[in-house]
């Protein structure tokens, strides 16, 4: 068997993402030993209790010391922070990353703090549930969905190749990109989505002539799958609308303009622009299941 790839992963921030890491790790033997750290009294006993981690840590500072590989893994507000207090131990030839699911703020609030020597790899996963906290990790949440390093100008190329050999053993298929184009490319196919499924489950609340009965009653007609979305962990997707937020106010202007096509359209009963459109909206579906993309209990739908 291969030997492991880190000798030591520090996880900082133990929930879905940092839990489901752990569990992958392990199971692939790819690290020889995970500790973390984590705010609150509760979720360090909790990733005890699931054996998530060797040891865990109140202070940051103690989770790193002695890490070859250290992954931020908290809401993305809390990265420069910490950043900023595990600065004076890092050891060169050190590998720093991250599972945030912004990439240019990223870079811009966490490279500045690391010293000289120590690589800063940034990583986001493209899989999660609305799930959150160490009880939500699962070793099969990476597999067969991409993983995007954007490593900043002049990063060293073996840490890079070194990171996404870690994903790969993860079971994720791992692609690069610079930070702007990811963070806009994300802004559409998540952020976009996330912002609409908050609003209209916000809007269904609002009125007061459907009753919360026939609400949840009549969920099966489209609503439930936007609930599913809107209960995303709300600190992570304050973070995201507040570092991303010139990338989503462009596609959500794209968006309102697409919005006033299908509204004429239904105003003026044209038919022929409606079907048009869903017509080319299911294609991208099929694509999507064809990439083998889509939820396993839709493909089968297919
Ligand atoms: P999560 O399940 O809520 O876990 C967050 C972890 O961070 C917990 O261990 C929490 O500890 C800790 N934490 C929160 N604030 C902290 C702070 N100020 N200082 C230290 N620790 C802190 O979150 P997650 O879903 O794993 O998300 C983590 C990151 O992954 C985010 O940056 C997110 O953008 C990214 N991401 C998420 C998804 C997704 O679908 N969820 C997908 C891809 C990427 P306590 O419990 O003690 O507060």
């Amino acid at each position: 068997m291969a030997a492991p790839l880190f000798r030591r992963m520090a996880l900082l921030g133990v929930g879905l993402i940092g839990g489901s890491m752990s569990h992958a790790a392990r199971r692939g033997r790819l690290v020889d030993e995970v500790v973390g750290h984590a705010r609150s009294e509760r979720t360090r006993a909790r990733a005890l209790e699931l054996g998530l981690c060797a040891a865990m840590y109140d202070n940051p500072i103690d989770a790193v010391r002695d890490a070859d590989l250290i992954v931020l893994a908290t809401p993305v507000g809390a990265y420069a922070a910490l950043a900023r207090a595990i600065a004076p131990v890092l050891q060169p030839g050190t590998i720093v990353t991250d599972v945030g699911s912004v990439k240019g703020a990223v870079v811009q609030d966490v490279g500045p703090h690391l010293p000289p020597g120590v690589d800063f790899v940034p990583a986001h996963p493209v899989a999660g549930t609305e799930h959150s906290g160490p009880d939500a990790g699962f070793a099969e949440l990476f597999e067969n969905r991409w993983t995007i390093l954007t490593p900043p100008e002049g990063t060293n190329p073996a840490a890079v190749e070194k990171l996404a050999e870690l994903w790969r053993g993860f079971g994720a298929l791992v692609d690069v990109m610079k930070p702007p184009h990811h963070d806009m490319v994300l802004a559409v196919t998540s952020h976009l989505p996330h912002l609409i499924a908050y609003n209209i489950v916000g809007t269904a609340n609002h009125l007061e002539a459907v009753t919360e009965s026939e609400v949840i009653k009549y969920a099966a007609g489209g609503f439930r799958d936007f609930t599913r979305i809107a209960a995303s962990d709300p600190v992570m997707w304050r973070d995201i609308f507040l570092t991303n937020g010139a990338a989503v106010l462009e596609m959500l202007g794209r968006f309102q303009e697409d919005l006033s096509v299908l509204t004429r359209a239904i105003r003026f009963k044209d038919g022929e622009t409606l079907e048009k459109f869903f017509t080319r909206t299911r294609a991208i579906r099929r694509g999507i299941i064809d990439a083998g993309q889509a939820e396993p209990e839709d493909a089968k739908k297919k």
